[in-house]
């Protein structure tokens, strides 16, 4: 087959790779739609600590093979890529903390992803989908989930208010999911305007721009003492800075962007926390009980009654073959995107 290979920092080619077989207990998916990932690109530019490597996680594709003791009546089912791949033994899993799992692997990340012609991978790490979903939605199912886990965490109720600070994928997911689950008012930062108005699209009632407004005092005028839930999305100390004044007493805070690790906050920052007694609740992956969670299920509903807008999130296509180009560009920030898709099969698919 051939594949998108990382071959080390800076460096991905498209070349032949062995088919994988599936082991006993897994399927083989034959991928028809992958997109990338933030992280894909941050593992590209910043380096990763497993090389070569097959990357992406945001995958779609068809069961053409299964191994020793699955069902061939998985044979030709559609299914999305679940990355996570838990033990299912630790006291996390018991738990059904997947993503706290001692000794997890990741599609993509720590074994092979999806940018390839095939992915081999456990049986209940392919969600089975209704043939009706255009692949590329299907590959479009982990990013939602995450911004819907992050909702979950926040125990977010209809009728409350939001700030969602950053625009990228997820932020514009969590916008997504803030219209569906009947927030009351939907407040989008980003410093891209063309971030906002793709927001505005999607569902926020009101867009800021932190280089233009004055987003604390635009978010008071509006609401009084602040949202009910602020979903930091961009990774930035400035924004999960922000999130403190504008979030009303006893409000939440969820933190979703990675942040950049040589970054500090002042100590104000839990000063002024523990005056409003605020919740500040961690994000990471997108999982629960019973595996994969709720945030799966959510999500393939949301995509066959129409309510989450995927179309909108995709801004390029392109043939597998093309990767290391669209890396390349990404990598020299000549590429301004959303969600970029790859078709193994061609851009045309
Ligand atoms: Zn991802
Ligand atoms: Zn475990």
């Amino acid at each position: 087959m051939k594949a998108a290979m990382l071959e080390n920092q800076g460096v991905m080619t498209y070349k032949e790779a062995p088919t994988p077989i599936p082991e006993p207990g897994h399927d083989r998916l034959q991928v028809k739609a992958v997109s990338i990932c933030g992280s894909d690109i941050k593992r590209y530019v910043s380096g990763h600590r497993l090389y070569p490597l097959i990357l992406g996680h945001e995958c779609a594709g068809v069961i053409d093979s299964v191994g020793e003791g699955v069902s061939e009546d998985l044979l030709g089912k559609h299914a999305s890529v679940i990355p996570v791949v838990p033990c299912f033994e630790c006291e996390q899993c018991q738990r059904g903390l997947y993503s706290a799992c001692h000794s997890y692997s990741f599609i993509g990340s720590r074994q092979a992803g999806g940018f390839a012609d095939y992915l081999e991978l456990p049986e209940r790490n392919a969600l089975i989908v209704p043939d009706e979903l255009p692949f590329e939605y299907v590959a479009l199912i982990e990013p939602s989930t995450v911004a819907r886990h992050m909702l979950a965490l926040g125990d977010f109720k209809r009728g409350e208010t939001a700030v969602v600070l950053g625009a990228g994928s997820i932020g514009l997911m969590i916008v997504q999911w803030l219209r569906i689950l009947g927030a009351s008012l939907t407040i989008c930062t980003d410093v891209s305007d063309d971030n906002l108005a793709t927001a505005k699209k999607l569902g926020a009632h009101v867009t800021l721009n932190p280089l233009r407004d004055d987003v604390v005092a635009e978010v008071r005028r509006l609401t009084g003492d602040g949202v009910d839930i602020s979903l930091e999305a961009a990774g930035v100390p400035q924004t999960l800075e922000q999130t403190v004044p504008l979030t009303r007493p006893r409000g939440k805070v969820i933190c979703g962007g990675n942040q950049p690790l040589d970054k500090s906050l002042p100590l104000s920052f839990i000063e002024n926390m523990m005056r409003r007694e605020l919740s500040i609740i961690g994000c990471f992956m997108s999982y629960s009980a019973p595996f994969p969670g709720h945030e799966w299920t959510d999500t393939v509903a949301a995509l066959l009654d129409g309510s989450l807008d995927m179309e909108t999130m995709i801004s390029h296509r392109y043939s597998l073959a093309e990767t290391p180009d669209v890396f390349a560009q990404i990598g020299s920030h000549s590429l301004t995107h959303r969600k970029i898709m790859l078709y193994p099969e061609g851009a045309a698919a």
